[in-house]
Parts: structure tokens; C-alpha cells; sequence
């Protein structure tokens, strides 16, 4: 019997379709093995010796050479194709006259109808390794551990822009994740508004706050661990689950285990704590699948200096492996079909991982 189940913080449906469990060796095109990748790419603009090819970099961690020349292990770059770009001083009146707007919308007018501003906001890239055919599952800790802070430092940044309200940190990989190239970075996009995907999150932490009194992740967490059917991995900081109302096969959630509102709270040792979780959920997932087509995405609040007042959330990463495709019922209801029970890919994650 198929089992309908409700997604407490993004307030969506899944169907869990048991009977037609999908375990990895079921998913072909992610076992498509499209041979060895090389180290080093000499068409690959993200690959060491090719600096020339991207736009000057915004900051590199080095073991050597200058400014955009090998040696480095982490850099930033300027996505060249920007889907938002940074606003330039002579724009600054039109941005704001154009936020203003926003606010009073008046009640029905050819304004609010065709309401629109200019796409200002950041959007970065960040090389994260030196290795076109690194991967998160191979990487040590020190090495990730030093790309997180690295996100971490520039989410900080991009929050000191005033025209940028929300700070996106994600990672594509594979064509069903969208990843235009095959070298490892993650992208930051820095956006003028509060996206409706994270502002339903928070309101959901409201809600039960409001009701509860408490968080509603830290009660989830707590539920998750005594229950111990979806765990995918866990240290003494974090935890890595398989969500109960998982919308994708083997999708999973990584939480700090204590209370934390925003990732700016990531301190080195804690760095090390998600290196670690991270570093063993991808193992797990390159042990499964061949070629894992994925999206990584981080859901977090400003850092304290922008939070306004109380603030309810509790930070976390949600990792989206591209296995089912969004089709009518996923576009028209935001209701999923999930082949994989959580419960069965949490027994493959502690199998391989
Ligand atoms: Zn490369
Ligand atoms: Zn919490
Ligand atoms: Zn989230």
C-alpha cells in the first residue's frame, strides 16, 4: 500500500511508493559509467593553468603562486554569466526607487501587474578543489573542512551588500542538476528578496514555535535519533537524515544536532564535524550510483548583525539527488512520488557509507 506522508517543514505531501522500492542498481543513468575523468581538463576553465578563462578571481586559498595563477586550492571567481550581478554606483537610486515600489504596491495598476526590478544581487562561483574529477566522497577533512569556512566567509560578505536580503549557497553536479560543467564548485547567488521557498520554511518554524513553544528541527532531530530508521550518518555535531517525507530517492537532510540559527555559527571544529558527516554521505552516495546527478542546498538566515529581531530557524543543508523526474503531479500539486522509502535508503547508507 502506497503511504501519503507530510513534510513538516516545507508543509508538502509524498507518496512513498513501497511496492515499487528503487534500490540504487535500479536507477540506470546514474550507474552510466562514461569512463575516467582526468585530473586536469585542458578545455576546463575551473581546472589549474586555465585561470585566464574566467573572470579575475574574488579570493583563492594558496599553497603558492599570485593572484590568478595555479597554486591554489579554493577560488572564487565571478560566475561569467551571471543570472544576477552586483550593482554598480550610478544604479544605486534605481534600485532603491525600485524596492520602494515593492513595498507600496498600489491596489491594481499596471505597476503591480508588471511589477519588476533590476536583477541586482551577487552570484559567485567557488572552485572548490584543484582536481577537475575531485569529488566530496574523496576529499579529507581538512579539505572540505576549508571549503565550508570559505562558504561560510563569503555568505558573510555578500550579507554586508545592502541590496542582497537572502545569500543562496548551492552545488550542482551532473546534467539532471543542471551542471553545465563537470569540474566541482559550488555557487553562491545573492539575492534582493527573501525567496517564497525559504520564507515558507520559516514560517513553519514559526508556526510551531508558536504553538510548541520550541524548534521545530531541534524536536524532529530528537524524534529522528530515538526512532533510528533514517539515519544516514551522525557524529557528535551533526546528523545526516533521510527525511521522512523525502520528495527524492535517497535524498537527505544534514542538521547541526544542537540548536543553531544560522551558519554563520560554524566555528573551524564545527567545520570539521559537517566535513566529516558530508564527506561520509557522499561516500556513501558515490558507492551507490556511478554518476549521481545532484543539487546541494543550504537553508540559513542572515548572520546575527542582519537578523532584525527574534529570529526562528535552525540551519541545514538538503541534498537532492536528480534520480525521479518532476513530472505532472510534482508540477501541478507539489505533491511527489518518491520509489524509494527513506527508511530502505538509510539501510543502504550505513551499508556503504
Ligand atoms: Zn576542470
Ligand atoms: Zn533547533
Ligand atoms: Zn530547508
Amino acid at each position: 500500500m502506497p503511504e501519503l506522508r507530510y513534510d513538516i517543514l516545507s508543509g508538502t505531501y509524498t507518496v512513498i511508493a513501497s511496492e515499487r522500492a528503487k534500490r540504487p542498481n535500479e536507477f540506470r543513468s546514474a550507474q552510466e559509467c562514461k569512463g575516467p575523468v582526468p585530473e586536469i581538463d585542458p578545455g576546463c576553465p575551473f581546472c589549474t593553468g586555465n585561470e585566464g578563462m574566467t573572470p579575475p578571481e574574488i579570493y583563492a586559498l594558496r599553497d603558492a603562486g599570485q593572484e590568478n595563477e595555479p597554486g591554489w586550492r579554493v577560488r572564487i571567481v565571478p560566475n561569467k554569466f551571471p543570472a544576477l550581478r552586483p550593482v554598480e554606483h550610478s544604479e544605486t537610486s534605481e534600485v532603491d526607487s525600485a524596492k520602494a515600489a515593492s513595498k507600496h504596491l498600489p491596489d491594481v495598476d499596471d505597476t503591480s501587474m508588471y511589477w519588476c526590478m533590476p536583477g541586482i544581487g551577487a552570484h559567485e562561483v567557488v572552485i572548490e578543489s584543484n582536481r577537475h574529477n575531485g569529488t566530496p566522497g574523496t576529499y579529507t577533512i581538512e579539505q572540505m573542512a576549508e571549503i565550508l569556512e570559505t562558504l561560510k566567509q563569503r555568505y558573510r560578505i555578500l550579507y554586508d551588500e545592502k541590496h542582497i536580503r537572502y545569500v543562496q549557497i548551492f552545488r550542482n553536479w551532473g546534467p539532471e542538476g543542471g551542471a553545465s560543467l563537470l569540474h566541482p564548485h559550488f555557487q553562491i547567488i545573492g539575492l534582493p528578496f527573501v525567496p517564497p521557498e525559504v520564507s515558507m520554511e520559516i514560517s513553519r518554524f514559526r508556526e510551531y514555535e508558536s504553538k510548541t513553544g520550541r524548534c521545530v528541527m531541534c524536536d524532529y532531530i530528537e524524534r529522528e535519533t530515538e526512532k533510528n530508521v533514517r539515519i544516514a550518518a551522525k557524529n557528535d555535531e551533526f546528523i545526516a537524515l533521510c527525511p521522512f517525507a523525502s520528495k527524492y530517492s535517497f535524498e537527505t537532510l544534514v542538521v547541526p544536532r544542537k540548536h543553531s540559527v544560522t551558519f554563520s555559527e560554524l566555528d573551524h571544529e564545527k567545520a570539521r564535524q559537517l566535513a566529516d558527516i558530508l564527506i561520509s554521505v557522499f561516500r556513501g552516495y558515490e558507492d551507490m550510483f556511478s554518476s549521481l546527478s545532484h543539487n546541494m542546498v543550504f537553508h540559513t538566515l542572515p548572520p546575527p548583525k542582519r537578523l532584525r529581531k527574534h529570529s526562528t530557524d535552525h540551519w541545514h543543508i538538503h541534498v537532492y539527488p536528480r534520480l525521479n523526474v518532476e513530472a505532472g503531479l510534482e508540477k501541478g500539486a507539489a505533491v511527489w512520488i518518491n520509489p524509494t522509502p527513506p527508511e530502505l535508503a538509510a539501510v543502504q547508507f550505513s551499508e556503504k557509507g
